[in-house]
């Protein structure tokens, strides 16, 4: 009876497992050239390589952005399988580390990688990796399968949900990750402003990810004070706050963040319930 017990509790459980990738902003931290104390290099979370994430459920693996520090992402993170790539938008930050994905088209049986993006990300996409994308399937090289997101979609066992974010004159996707029925996710990232629509959608989901770049104004990333602002509406479980420059050092920061708002930094993982 215990045991049946045990396995029907087992079976219930429903795996999502997340880790920030990359927690900096686009010319990661620190900043070539630039001096720092010694305390702030010796802190490991003051060191922020490009903004992404990895998703881990029982049935899909899922990579949001190519940055291009996803190599060294994926191996400090002993990530050996990647089953589609999400993307954001197309600036650099985001999208070099694509070919970098070659691994996983070979370890995935030699096939083109599912890639989801945008049309006007999508058709950024092809112009930079036009090799990739005209060329027929290789052996070894990077090959992807192009998917243009229109609306929601699933993938294994979510249900993703983008929404149109501000970002200077690119603009860029937000995504909402749902597991049965179950608000598990939401990655506002790289964003001015979050609209009411991804704001009432992302209503006390489990973790929110938001764009906090700095404290001071800038015209298309949220400051503190904006990112602040958005955890209140959302009310997660969870804020993460993420592409951070040098202005935030960790440990000497986060003493001033509200209860349920952390700095994110490169590593920090969550195994949702
Ligand atoms: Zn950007």
């Amino acid at each position: 009876m215990w045991k049946e017990i045990v396995i029907e509790a087992k079976q219930k459980s429903v795996k999502f497992d997340f880790t920030i990738l990359g927690s900096g902003t686009s010319q990661g931290v620190p900043i070539i050239g630039a001096e720092y104390p010694p305390e702030f290099l010796a802190n490991p979370k003051n060191h922020r390589t490009r903004s992404s994430i990895y998703i881990e459920t029982e049935e899909i693996r899922i990579l949001v952005d190519t940055t291009p520090d996803l190599r060294t992402q994926v191996l400090r993170e002993n990530i050996r399988h990647v089953d589609a790539v999400l993307f954001t938008h197309s600036h650099a930050d985001h999208v070099m580390g694509l070919d970098d994905c070659r691994r996983f088209c070979a370890i995935n049986g030699h096939k083109p990688l599912p890639i989801y993006a945008n049309e006007k990300t999508m058709r950024d996409l092809e112009r930079v990796y036009r090799y990739a994308f005209e060329s027929p399937f290789i052996r070894g090289y990077f090959k992807p399968e192009p998917h243009v997101i229109e609306g929601a979609f699933s993938l294994g066992d979510l249900q993703i949900t983008p929404f149109k974010q501000e970002h200077g004159s690119m603009g860029s996707l937000g995504f909402l990750f749902e597991q049965n029925g179950q608000k598990r996710l939401a990655y506002y990232n790289d964003c001015k402003k979050i609209s009411p629509e991804a704001t009432l959608a992302a209503e006390r989901v489990q973790l929110v990810v938001l764009d906090a770049l700095r404290p001071m104004e800038h015209p298309s990333h949220m400051t503190l004070d904006e990112a602040l602002t958005a955890a209140r509406r959302i009310c997660a479980d969870e804020s993460l706050l993420s592409h951070l420059t040098d202005f935030y050092d960790h440990d000497r920061d986060s003493k001033d963040l509200p209860d349920g708002v952390l700095f994110a930094y490169d590593g920090l993982k969550r195994s949702l319930a």
